[in-house]
Order: structure tokens, then C-alpha cells, then sequence
């Protein structure tokens, strides 16, 4: 290297992370494209109506429902990577709540079903799931427990060599479009951490019942539900993983969520940056754009900072992660993170853009309210804390 070049700072260097190879590179390509060509036009629309259904079977057809998935299931037999790229690259659409149901059933609800289900389950759900055929929802979260996922009231008790499954399940994504759940349930109230059962339940059954659509802050493209069962009967077969072992089995899905989440509030972080930048350059004020006031300029280097930190920290766990280790209190860290640094993000953004980013035709408004959202969901800031400090024995 040159002299020259060592005392010249090289800004618009795009060396690209060590975890990401040229596959990768041009899989982000492919899917940008998608996403901008036949998604994002559809956002404001979808803010109103919900996404419709025929994303999935689109995106299965692309084959970016099972971009990590084995090659013998239809999927695409690419590695962990390959899915955080599709979360970085879906926040392009605009759309938070499309972005959040196409996320609960590539990484929430069918990782499950490849980890624990039998042959049987794995040919009945999880292929028609990466096709884009069935759409699955995950039901963890009850109108009396959310943090405490221990803290769960809905039953499944065996009756011959069936189950029966009584209980409700709040907040749940796609439930209202789902063909199944991934359903979290008691199956023996004394005994503790073993005393849950992972079940895999078509929503066609008897007994579930789809109660309200629930309204929210944000994420207006996604579906919300509210669920009953009642006396819903099962069979064996639809037990997920072994009897007793649902709690450990849920925590292991709820950190690849975590980190997913991560990987998307960072991604979601940079484009409402990168549009607001734009923004600050072209807006004049007391003669000069906005990027010229020191104050703005500082703000942009205090958020470019944080989201560069964010995305070290949630690349590299994702590296360990994908290299067999097991890092739950840095992918706590990652999600706390990258959420908390998000919402901030998405805050100064709508501040710079003035009454502009709180009107709907720009918008930023949308991007803060659904970010919100990822400092609630898949366990809260609190809980994330909690999870930190019991890493270290407090
Ligand atoms: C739009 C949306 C979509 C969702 N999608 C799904 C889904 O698809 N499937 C699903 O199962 N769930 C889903 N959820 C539920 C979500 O995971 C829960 O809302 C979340 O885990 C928090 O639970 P809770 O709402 O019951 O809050 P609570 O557990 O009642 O918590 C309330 C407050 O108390 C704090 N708190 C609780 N316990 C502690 C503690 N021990 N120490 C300190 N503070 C504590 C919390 O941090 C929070 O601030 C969704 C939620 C929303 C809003």
C-alpha cells in the first residue's frame, strides 16, 4: 500500500463482512430486487388491508422460504446467513408487518418442525411450508403470560391415544391466515421446566376458534389473533419433539428469533438512516440544508455508530451461533441492542425530518411505530436484561 492511500480515509470502502461470501452477496441482489420490484409497491395498500396470502407462494416459488432449510425438504440448503439476509433484505418492502408474518414462518414457526419433528411432520408441514403453501403461525403467548412463558395456562391432556388441548393464546402473527400452529402447552402442571409439549395443530380443527383481529400501534400489514381452543383433539402424532421437553425446545426457537430480530431492527435501522440523509442534504433551512448544522451532523454520527455496533455485535454472534455454539447471552445482548438502538434510530430520523416525519406520505412515522415493536416482542428489553444478568450468576 502507498503512503498516499495509508494517510487518505477510505469512506466508501464496501469491504463486506467476513461472514458473507459473493453467494451471499448475490442472493441479497436477487432478493433486493424482489422486494422492491413486486413488494414495496404494495406497502401503503397493505397497511390497510394486511399483506395478502399470495406473498407466500410467491416467495416459496423464489424458494426464499427455505433459504437455510435442507435441500431434501425443498429447501435451499444454504447456511444460517442466507436467513439473516433475507431479514436485512425484507425491510425494503417498507412494510414492518410484512416483513414480521414472511419472519414467523421462515424462522419462528417451521425451524421447530425441521429441528424436532418426526419424517411424518416434516414431509406434512415443513415442505408445503417452503413452498409457500401452508403458512404457520407461533402460539408461545397467552392473555395471562407472556414473559413468563413458564407462567402458560393452556392445557394438553392424553386421552387414549389422543390429546386434548383447552387454553387461549393471545398477540399471535398470522393467526388468522395460519393453516397451523406451532402450539405451546402444559401436559403435567407439577413437573416444572419438563412438564411442556410442543404440538403441531391444523387450524381447521374442531374447536379453534379465530377470535377478533387485534388493532395495534404499527405493524398494520401483519394479521393479529386472538385464539381459543376448546377441547381440541390431536393425535399422538401431533406431538412436536418429546412429551416434557417443549419449554427447552421453545427457548432454543426463541433465540434464533432473537437474533433475527436483531439482524432486521440493524437493517431497518440503516435504511430509515440512509433516507433520512437524503433528506437532511435537500432540506434547507436558514439558508443552508439541514446536513450543515453541527447538531445534525453530530446526530448522524451518533446514530451511524450505534448502528455499525449493533451490526458487529449481531453478525458476530450470529457467527458462533452458526458455528455450533450455543451464545444466549450475547444474542440476548444482540436484541436488546439492536431494538433499543433501532427505536432511537427511527426517533431522531423522524426528528430531523420535522412535521414532515409525522406525516404518512413520507413514511418514517411507520418505520418508528412498528419498530417499537421489537423492543416487546420475543421477550422484552426487561427480559433480555434479566437473561444477561442471570449469565452471570446474579
Ligand atoms: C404485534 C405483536 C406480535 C406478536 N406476535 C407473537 C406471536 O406470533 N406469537 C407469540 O407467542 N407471541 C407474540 N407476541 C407476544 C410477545 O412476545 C409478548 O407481548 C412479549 O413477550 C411480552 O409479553 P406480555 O405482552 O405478556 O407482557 P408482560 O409479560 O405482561 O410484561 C409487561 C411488562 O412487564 C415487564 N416484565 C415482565 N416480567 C418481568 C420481570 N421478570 N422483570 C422485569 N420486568 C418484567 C415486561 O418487560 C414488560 O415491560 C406478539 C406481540 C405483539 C405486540
Amino acid at each position: 500500500m502507498a503512503a498516499t492511500d495509508v494517510l487518505k480515509p477510505d469512506h466508501a470502502a464496501a469491504r463486506r463482512h467476513f461472514i458473507f461470501t459473493d453467494e451471499h452477496e448475490q442472493l441479497r441482489e436477487s432478493i433486493r430486487s424482489f422486494v422492491v420490484k413486486e413488494l414495496a409497491p404494495h406497502a401503503d395498500e397493505w397497511e390497510e388491508t394486511t399483506f395478502p396470502d399470495w406473498v407466500f407462494r410467491r416467495m416459496g416459488e423464489l424458494g426464499l422460504l427455505g433459504l437455510s432449510m435442507p435441500e431434501e425438504y425443498g429447501g435451499q440448503g444454504g447456511d444460517y446467513y442466507c436467513s439473516l439476509v433475507l431479514a436485512e433484505e425484507m425491510v425494503h418492502a417498507r412494510c414492518g408487518g410484512l416483513a414480521m408474518g414472511v419472519a414467523v414462518h421462515t424462522d419462528m414457526a417451521t425451524p421447530p418442525i425441521l429441528a424436532f419433528g418426526t419424517e411424518e411432520q416434516k414431509r406434512a408441514y415443513l415442505e408445503p411450508s417452503i413452498r409457500g403453501e401452508k403458512i404457520s403461525c407461533l402460539g408461545i403467548t397467552e392473555p395471562d403470560a407472556g414473559s413468563d412463558v413458564a407462567g402458560i395456562k393452556t392445557r394438553a391432556v392424553r386421552d387414549g391415544d389422543e390429546w386434548v388441548i383447552n387454553g387461549s393464546k393471545t398477540y399471535i402473527t398470522n393467526g388468522h391466515r395460519a393453516d397451523y400452529i406451532v402450539l405451546v402447552t402444559k401436559t403435567d402442571p407439577g413437573a416444572g421446566y419438563e412438564g411442556f409439549t410442543l404440538f403441531v395443530v391444523d387450524m381447521d380443527l374442531p374447536g379453534v376458534i379465530r377470535e377478533e383481529k387485534l388493532r395495534k400501534l404499527g405493524m398494520h400489514a401483519s394479521d393479529t389473533a386472538l385464539l381459543a381452543f376448546q377441547d381440541v383433539r390431536v393425535p399422538d402424532g401431533a406431538v412436536l419433539g418429546q412429551v416434557g421437553k417443549g419449554f427447552f425446545g421453545i427457548m432454543w426457537e426463541l433465540q434464533g428469533e432473537r437474533l433475527i430480530g436483531a439482524a432486521g431492527a440493524v437493517a431497518a435501522a440503516q435504511a430509515v438512516f440512509d433516507r433520512t440523509l437524503t433528506y437532511a442534504q435537500e432540506r434547507q433551512a436558514f439558508g443552508r440544508p439541514l446536513s450543515k448544522f453541527q447538531v445534525t451532523r453530530h446526530k448522524f454520527a451518533d446514530m451511524a455508530t450505534k448502528i455499525e455496533a449493533a451490526r458487529q455485535l449481531t453478525y458476530t454472534t450470529a457467527w458462533r451461533f452458526a458455528n455450533g455454539e450455543y451464545p444466549v447471552r450475547e444474542i440476548s445482548m444482540a436484541k436488546l441492542y439492536a431494538s433499543r438502538m433501532a427505536c432511537e434510530v427511527a426517533d431522531e430520523c423522524l426528528q430531523i425530518h420535522g412535521g414532515a416525519g409525522y406525516m404518512r406520505e413520507y413514511g418514517i412515522e411507520r418505520v418508528w411505530r412498528d419498530l417499537r415493536l421489537n423492543r416487546i416482542g420475543a421477550g422484552t428489553d426487561e427480559i433480555m436484561l434479566d437473561v444477561i444478568g442471570r449469565s452471570y450468576d446474579l
